[in-house]
Formats: structure tokens, C-alpha cells, sequence
């Protein structure tokens, strides 16, 4: 089951909507249909989408300079929370990490001058600065979401951008995980001070501020694992005895090799071409819908993410999370050498960390 329903691609970036920002909508669209009527629900929701698309935008900003350091950028998902640029791997060099966090609050204030100029073209001064967020005027009201969008991420702590600059300037003088830590900290004493304002004046403050709290915490969580698989080759983890299945298989052949433990996803393999994969849930949504006689060619994954034997761990870790996947095939000049699994990652850091106490190398 997906989660996310895929847009389009902006400069070659697919954006996706995950589907509670769907349902974020339509019930947002209901609450001011009920309250207001029609009209109402029409502002509402397209001022909401106007957000979005400033977030996008935002996103945006982030993705492009991630890529001019040669990071892959899987994509950029949309939740009712913001949005979410998926790097293949984190900029680990300061100066970078810096300009990546600083662009999208940077396009965000552009943003959010252009909007806030023409509102002044067209409406004058007094309809520009006066509306508030609630009522008023469109674009003056989208300009300033905008800038309340980049003041908001330029705060100094995570999961905001803020952070991420914050941590940037901390890792001159310091290791990039202690840097970390402080700056994750910083996040969770922000959010800890939002939630006890809103519990006082705005519930939606509490809300956002338990997003903080756990963002900050997975940001520090993400770092520890993204340390430990850095500079790991994927040719240290990837099994390299695997099946691999023809087209023209049985689904049945994929329940066998399942049966007795072998693997549970398969590469589709055709003329020693990687034509598709077939992963665990597609065999048990292909075996409910057509039974064990259908065709692995009907049912395989045509769009598949892979890796390649040069990668290192922190990149598979980066690729199987923006795809959501079990596992990935592993290519050398084209051909299938091997399997990575998430399980597989597990297990080296599993390992790898408990060699890494006292007595460790
Ligand atoms: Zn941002």
C-alpha cells in the first residue's frame, strides 16, 4: 500500500502528497464549509494549497543546492506538518550543510518579498500590512506566510534549518555527532517552551511542538546510524548468494524460495537484464488477487530503486527509506551482483556497535 501519491517531477525532484496531507485537506475543506459554506471552504482550502506550494518551493530551495554537491535527491514529499526533502545522504562538510539548510528559508523570504511587493502594487500599503492571517486578503496573506515560514525554520534548533546552520557553525570547533547532540537539545528545550505557551493560549501550538520534540530526537537518531554506515562500503553487507526470478516465473516459484527461507524480495532478471522487483507485499497482494499460477512479469515492480556496488551504506540507508522498500537490487556495470536488505543493515550496526565499546579497535 503506497502512502504517498506521486505529482510530477520540478527540475527532475518527483514530488509526492502523502495521503494524511490529502485528508488534512478535505477535512480542513469540511471544517469551513461547515463553518462558512461553499465560498468559504474554496478560500480556505486554495489558501492552504497556496501554502503547500510555498513549502514545495521551499523545498525546493534545499534540493537544488543539495544537488549542485552532488547529492541525490529522491524526491519531496508533502505532510500537513511541511515537507520533507529526501537526500540520499546528509552534506557532512559544514560549509555545505550550511548553504543546503540556508536555501530554503532563503527562497522562502524571496518568496514572501515578491508576494508581499506585488500585494503592495495592487493593494497599496495599508491593505498590504494591515490583514491578518485569518481573513483578508490572499496575497498579502501568502506573502506573509512566507516569511513566517523562514522565521520559523531559521530558529536554532532541530528539526528546524535553523539547526542545521546552527550545527554547521557548532562542527567548525567540534565533532559533527557532538554537534549534534547540542543542537538537537536546543530543539527540544524550544519545543518544550512552545508547548507550555500553547497549552496557555493556542492547542495547535502543542501539536507543533510535539513534532519538534520528536523531530529533534530523530535527527540525532538519523546521525548516529547515518556515522556508523559512513564510509562503509555496500559490498561489506550485500548478500551475494541470492535467486533471482525470469519473467516468465510462477509466482509460485516465489512462494517456494519463501517457504524455505531463502529471500522473501527477488530481483526480476531478464537476459541478464534487471527488468523489475518483487517484493514481499507484492507477492502476497499478487497471490490474494490472481493466485500462485500468475505471471512474475504482471506483477513485478517496473520502477524500482537500486544501488551500486561504489555506494556506501549510508547511501543504501538514505535510498531504502525514500523508497520504502524491504530491499535493493545491487548493480555492477549493469548487472545484478548482489542484495542489500534493511535487515542486512540492522545487523551491521547491531554488530558494529557493540564492537565499538571498551576493548573495540
Ligand atoms: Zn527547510
Amino acid at each position: 500500500m503506497k502512502s504517498s501519491i506521486r505529482l510530477g517531477r520540478v527540475f527532475g525532484i518527483p514530488i509526492s502528497l502523502h495521503l494524511t496531507f490529502i485528508l488534512f485537506v478535505a477535512f480542513l475543506g469540511m471544517v469551513y464549509a461547515f463553518q462558512g459554506g461553499a465560498k468559504a471552504a474554496i478560500t480556505g482550502v486554495s489558501f492552504i494549497l497556496a501554502l503547500f506550494l510555498s513549502v514545495t518551493l521551499h523545498e525546493l530551495g534545499h534540493s537544488l543546492v543539495a544537488r549542485r554537491f552532488g547529492i541525490k535527491v529522491r524526491g519531496i514529499v508533502l505532510l500537513p506538518i511541511g515537507g520533507v526533502s529526501q537526500m540520499e545522504e546528509m552534506p557532512r562538510k559544514p560549509s555545505q550543510e550550511f548553504l543546503v539548510a540556508v536555501a530554503g528559508p532563503a527562497t522562502s523570504i524571496v518568496l514572501g518579498l515578491l508576494l508581499g511587493g506585488a500585494s503592495l502594487l495592487l493593494y497599496g500599503p495599508e491593505a498590504t500590512f494591515k490583514t491578518t492571517l485569518t481573513g483578508g486578503l490572499f496575497l498579502p496573506n501568502i506573502a506573509r506566510v512566507n516569511l513566517l515560514l523562514a522565521i520559523f525554520n531559521l530558529l536554532p534548533g532541530f528539526p528546524m534549518d535553523g539547526g542545521r546552520i546552527f550545527r554547521s557553525a557548532l562542527a567548525r570547533g567540534m565533532s559533527f555527532e557532538r554537534a549534534t547532540v547540542i543542537a538537537a537539545a536546543v530543539g527540544r528545550v524550544f519545543a518544550i517552551g512552545l508547548g507550555l505557551v500553547g497549552l496557555f493560549t493556542n492547542i495547535w501550538l502543542v501539536f507543533i511542538a510535539v513534532f519538534i520534540y520528536f523531530g529533534a530526537s530523530a535527527e540525532a537518531n538519523q546521525v548516529k546510524i547515518r556515522s556508523a554506515l559512513h564510509d562503509v562500503p555496500v559490498t561489506r553487507v550485500m548478500a551475494t548468494a541470492f535467486e533471482t526470478l525470469d519473467p516468465d516465473d510462477r509466482l509460485g516459484t516465489a512462494v517456494e524460495h519463501a517457504y524455505r527461507g531463502i529471500q522473501e524480495d527477488f530481483p526480476v532478471v531478464l537476459d541478464g537484464k534487471l527488468v523489475g522487483v518483487l517484493m514481499k507485499q507484492d507477492i502476497l497482494a499478487a497471490l490474494h488477487e490472481y493466485g500462485p499460477g500468475a505471471l512474475v512479469g504482471r506483477v513485478m515492480r517496473r520502477e524500482f530503486t537500486t544501488v551500486t556496488t561504489d555506494q556506501t551504506l549510508e547511501q543504501v540507508y538514505g535510498a531504502i527509506q525514500a523508497c520504502r522498500c524491504t530491499s535493493l537490487p545491487v548493480l555492477e556495470a549493469g548487472r545484478v551482483v548482489g542484495v542489500v536488505t534493511l535487515e542486512a543493515l540492522g545487523r551491521y550496526l547491531a554488530y558494529a556497535g557493540a564492537g565499538s565499546g571498551a576493548g573495540g579497535t
